[in-house]
């Protein structure tokens, strides 16, 4: 028992650890391979009443704070990337909607997202932009009650099975990032169709893909927030996720230490089992280290999230928990890779998926190059 932990949270995790050994972990490795979504890992996370956890009561969710989702969240990337990740393609559509809808929004979709009944996904990047939020091309363009919406989205997450997915496009082509607006494109809009889904050389079961806008038609009321806002929307938005996608890599780092260390006191050589050379103990340590200081950071930065703090301060602490965890989970599931030898090579064995999962975290949420730079204008501003 951890005594930093409330009652509650203990309580939470244990049902969580249950329920990763029996029905996550025999499942990791098989969702890897068939790079299929798995619908049953999502019932079964629906039936847990785990996808509604940190929407608020009011809109049918559990209301738990960022904190605590972020200890589940670990405790499932211990074993499985994917599994981790359509609990996060709950949150991140979820983060944005709380972050900026309507009354009316809020009651149908969060309500909806909740139960389980809907499922959502979250569209900036296109073939020629991604971090450069301002260089999209996607138009939407008023007539009547209808925004006509067309563009090109690339890598979009969870589209493939998504009810709704929240588009980025532009509503003044000519003022940059001030002429961004957010809309909730239900799936069955018409001109709206799923492209070419990404061959990715990780999380696999939750496939990424293009999303193709012809004259998509969408009601006004869809509209996130006001018109030419979006930028603020979406710097927001990620603002409340990167806490979560450090939370996941936190979970893999210490996955993929937890299997080099059992290796480890396994494995023979040269009369010894290897766990005893100081070589492969110093590794050891210096993995564990940057695991801890991760997860002190990204705790951090979801407990400022819970307490509504905010600021350049906040942010530059959130870009650096998403930054450094992310950093960390490659590094140390190379290391671990390292440990296991020739087996850390080959499918056989788990290490090697924990590396291809790590990478994608470096990039998506706002590359590692661009945390840096917001947490150097965050001191520098
Ligand atoms: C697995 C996966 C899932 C994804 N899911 C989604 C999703 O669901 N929705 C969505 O909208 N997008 C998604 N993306 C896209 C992701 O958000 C973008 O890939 C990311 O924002 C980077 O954009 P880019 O790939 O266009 O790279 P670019 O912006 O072209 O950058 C290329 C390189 O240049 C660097 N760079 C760019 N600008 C600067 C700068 N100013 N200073 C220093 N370096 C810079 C970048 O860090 C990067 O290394 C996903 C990507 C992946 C890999």
């Amino acid at each position: 028992m951890d005594s930093t932990l409330t009652d509650e949270q203990q309580m939470i995790l244990d049902m969580v650890r249950k329920m990763v050994q029996q029905k996550v972990l025999p499942r990791a490795a098989q969702i890897d391979e068939e790079a299929i979504y798995p619908e049953d890992i999502f019932q079964l996370l629906r039936g847990q009443g785990l996808l509604g956890m940190a929407i608020p009561k009011e809109y049918g969710g559990s209301g738990t704070d960022i904190y605590t989702f972020c200890l589940v969240l670990e405790e499932i990337a211990k074993v499985c990337y994917n599994t981790a990740y359509i609990l996060v393609m709950t949150y991140v559509p979820q983060s944005c909607i709380l972050e900026a809808g309507n009354e009316a929004q809020k009651e149908f979709y969060l309500r909806r997202l909740a139960s389980g009944e809907y499922r959502g996904a979250f569209a900036t990047t296109e073939p020629g932009a991604g971090s450069d939020l301002g260089g999209i091309r996607t138009r939407a363009v008023l007539k009547g009650d209808c925004y006509i919406l067309n563009g090109r989205k690339a890598f979009i997450t969870n589209s493939t099975v998504a009810d709704f997915i929240i588009v980025f496009a532009k509503t003044d082509p000519d003022a940059g990032t001030s002429g961004l607006s957010a809309f909730i494109v239900d799936k069955n809009s018409p001109g709206l169709c799923i492209g070419k889904i990404e061959n990715k050389m990780g999380g696999k079961g939750v496939p990424s893909a293009e999303v193709i806008l012809e004259d998509c038609e969408v009601p006004e009321s869809n509209l996130l927030g006001e018109e030419n806002k979006g930028f603020g929307i979406a710097m927001r938005s990620f603002n409340r996720s990167r806490p979560i996608i450090g939370a996941r890599a936190v979970g893999l780092a210490q996955g993929a230490l937890d299997i080099a260390i059992n290796y480890a006191k396994q494995r023979e050589a040269f009369g010894k089992m290897i766990v005893s050379f100081q070589g492969i103990q110093f590794m050891i340590a210096d993995m564990a280290m940057q695991i801890e200081a991760s997860r002190q950071l990204v705790y951090k930065a979801a407990s400022l999230l819970d307490r509504g703090e905010q600021g350049n301060h906040v942010t530059g602490i959130i870009s650096m928990a998403k930054c450094f965890s992310t950093d960390v989970a490659m590094r140390v599931a190379i290391d671990a890779a390292q440990i296991l030898g020739a087996y850390g090579y080959i499918k056989d064995f788990p290490s090697e998926r924990y590396i291809r999962d790590a990478k994608s975290m470096q990039i998506v949420e706002g590359t590692n190059q661009i945390q840096r730079i917001i947490i150097a204008n965050s001191l520098i501003a």
